[in-house]
């Protein structure tokens, strides 16, 4: 398999590198200054890494936040190209304060945004047939807005080529002693649990867990849309009672978990995006 080279580029050293950064701002929440200081420093890497990337605008309400979106094209003809996607929220909340309470969302959800970069850092040098695009999205936890903005506003062309969407929520804190990937989806992904699913007994030795029950998380917005998007979630995340304080920081992850997820992921998209390292 072509894909099974790349896994081993999937770097615990850059990953961690990305988490403290995202972390170092007091709070991520949607509307807060250093929300948009997190979004351009997320903005200025997919740059560096050769990504055309772009400010999505985001209202939600009276208020606005943005996400952040970077492409990738693929080399097939126009029109045979499949349409990948890797996602992650990457807005914070303290849900006891307001929006300047401290929120460094370390495992919610600076894992699975960090995750996002590092998985365009391993495949940003690699020819693939297909288009990969990159999406970080804010107000998530306003109640999804980001993605939901995102999806209403994609090209019938666009919608009908998209063949997977990776989302990661949650996958740095180690709540049990085994580690766990939680793969959520439904019907309409069922495919890309399938291909999640291998690729995690091909490259980790991550426990698999499967739900079809999609659930609180940008998923659901492409799911809802008839889209194929899983989730990708430690396995146990409800036990994480850090989860919105002040105490969800880079003291309670474990690295090790995320880049397991990482190497998954990252061969599975690498595998429907046809890539050759
Ligand atoms: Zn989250």
């Amino acid at each position: 398999m072509a894909a099974t080279g790349l896994v081993d580029e999937v770097s615990a050293d850059t990953y961690r590198k990305v988490l403290e950064d995202l972390t170092a701002h007091p709070t991520r929440h949607s509307f807060s200054t250093t929300y948009r200081e997190a979004a351009r420093t997320v903005a200025d890497l997919l740059t560096g890494l050769g990504y055309a990337t772009r400010e999505e605008p985001v209202a939600v309400g009276s208020r606005e936040t943005l996400n952040i979106v970077a492409e990738k094209p693929g080399t097939d003809p126009d029109d045979e190209r499949r349409l990948v996607y890797v996602v992650a929220h990457l807005d914070s909340v303290n849900e006891a304060g307001g929006v300047n309470a401290p929120a460094p969302g370390a495992d919610d959800n600076a894992s699975g945004a960090a995750g996002v970069l590092e998985i365009a850092r391993v495949l940003a040098a690699v020819t693939a047939r297909h288009d990969l695009r990159l999406v970080v999205f804010g107000g998530e936890e306003q109640g999804l807005h980001g993605s939901r903005i995102h999806v209403a506003g994609l090209t019938e062309a666009d919608r009908s080529r998209i063949t997977m969407v990776v989302n990661m929520d949650m996958i740095g804190r180690l709540n049990t002693a085994t580690p766990s990937v939680l793969l959520e989806g439904a019907a309409v992904s069922q495919h890309v649990i399938d291909a999640l699913a291998q690729a995690a007994q091909d490259t980790s030795d991550l426990q698999v867990f499967v739900s079809l029950e999609p659930f609180a998380s940008d998923h659901v917005s492409f799911i809802d849309a008839g889209l194929p998007a899983v989730l990708t979630i430690e396995g146990e995340d409800q036990l994480n009672i850090d989860e919105h304080t002040p105490r969800d920081t880079l003291t309670g992850l474990d690295v090790s978990l995320a880049i397991s997820i990482l190497r998954m992921n990252t061969s599975a998209v690498a595998g429907m995006l046809g890539a050759s390292a």
